[in-house]
């Protein structure tokens, strides 16, 4: 069951469909994926509903680019249709665009402003501090005390368990302010969604006669069984291949609870986040950006928790340096013995779906010219 394999896969999500895909078609490899879960696609699964609407297992994903050659490598597998990202924030009884633009502002202070007097109305409101050095610090000292209680201190403390004075400054500086009215979540060049969802593009690109699945099956308990004549690309959790020698990386985890509606819609817009109601940060109502038509929806209560499945790395300096050991033992292994550590998990670090796309391509260069040699084509290019 296991013999004849070039390449050996931990995972069948974004990281390890790209890899598999690649070696398969462009280097002619036999490739072995394995998947605990029973479905493909990793945290991009999705499927219907009871009442068969689209909606995402694990979250709802935007997919957004800005790289032109991934997405038309992308495109051989799925058609993708364009898709507005559209967030509000319930603040005061009202909901209020996010990330904060000109209308959030002016609704929020009761005012008529453009660039200019928002700008100015900021300005007075800031807390001087020069070199911000955690999440809070730096939100105040970008929109002051009101706006970063009112959007952000209880959202973010709901999110991930920690007051932002004990988050690092990219938690909450990942989000833009717009002294503008773009209302779109991202500002990505592309902003679409696989026509037909996420589990089917990445089955697609797994849909080769040099590919074998295997899901239901742990890397861990096969792992010594399975000896693949070039490399093993692992996608799972860093921590978990090498036996948690160091203790465990500190993860927060979700409760996704959907209910389906009778109603073509049940909110206005994709997301409403609930910085300060309700024990659920945020409902999703994904269909307004899958494109799909049906009369009935589903609509998704998300709610953070410590115990469950990993699924963002918790962005403290204590996590940084834990991971850092592991990253020492994970190289060692990568020269010794071929094994690859590539993606959210392996490299204990929160990607978007395109970026974890992006780092599996680079991986699997890697691989290429260790094993196969420099060739002059692109590796999104040619089929083997
Ligand atoms: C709540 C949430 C919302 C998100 N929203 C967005 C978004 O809006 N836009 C966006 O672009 N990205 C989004 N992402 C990020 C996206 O999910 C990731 O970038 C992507 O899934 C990472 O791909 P991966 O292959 O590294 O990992 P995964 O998708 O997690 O796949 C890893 C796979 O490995 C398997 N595995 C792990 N260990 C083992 C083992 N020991 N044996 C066998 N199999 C194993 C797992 O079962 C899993 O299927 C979101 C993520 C989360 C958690």
């Amino acid at each position: 069951m296991f013999e004849n394999v070039d390449l050996l896969v931990c995972g069948a999500g974004p990281v390890g469909s790209l890899v598999a895909e690649r070696a398969a078609s462009h280097l002619g490899w036999r490739v072995l994926v394995l998947d605990r879960r029973s479905h493909l696609a990793g945290n991009c699964h999705d499927g219907p509903a009871k009442n068969g609407v689209l909606v995402h297992s694990y979250g709802p994903h935007y997919f957004r680019t800005n790289d032109d050659a991934l997405l038309k490598y992308l495109s051989r597998f799925a058609e993708f249709v364009p898709a507005n990202y559209e967030v509000r924030s319930l603040v005061r009884g009202e909901l209020l665009p996010f990330p904060i633009n000109l209308t959030t502002l002016e609704r929020f202070f009761g005012v008529e402003l453009n660039a200019e007097s928002a700008e100015t109305l900021l300005a007075s409101r800031r807390v001087p501090i020069a070199r911000p050095a955690n999440s809070e610090e730096f939100v105040l000292s970008r929109v002051g005390r009101e706006v970063y209680e009112a959007f952000y201190l209880n959202y973010t403390r709901k999110q991930w368990g920690l007051h932002p004075r004990e988050l690092d400054t990219s938690v909450c500086g990942r989000v833009p302010v717009r002294l503008c009215r773009d209302a779109r979540y991202v500002d990505h060049k592309h902003q679409v969604m696989p026509r037909r969802g996420f589990t089917s593009l990445f089955a697609s690109m797994l849909k080769h006669p040099r590919i074998r699945v295997e899901l239901n099956c742990d890397f861990g308990e096969v792992r010594d069984l399975i000896r693949p004549r070039f490399a093993t690309v692992y996608s799972g959790p860093i921590d978990d291949y090498f036996g948690y020698r160091f203790g465990k990386l500190p993860y927060r985890s979700l409760k996704f609870e959907f209910e389906t509606r009778r109603e073509a819609f049940a909110q206005p817009c994709v997301q409403i986040n609930y910085p300060n109601e309700r024990e659920y940060t945020r409902s999703v109502e994904i269909k307004h950006v899958t494109g799909q038509r049906h009369p009935e929806t589903a609509v998704c209560y998300e709610t953070p928790t410590n115990s469950g499945e990993p699924f963002y790395p918790v962005p403290r300096h204590e996590s940084a340096a834990l991971y850092a050991r592991y990253k020492e033992l994970a190289d060692a292994e990568t020269a010794r013995r071929a094994v690859y550590f590539c993606g959210r998990l392996a490299q204990y670090r929160y990607f978007n779906t395109d970026e974890v796309l992006l780092e599996a391509l680079a991986c699997f260069e890697t691989i290429r010219r260790r094993f196969a040699g420099a060739r002059a084509s692109s590796p999104l290019t040619a089929a083997a």
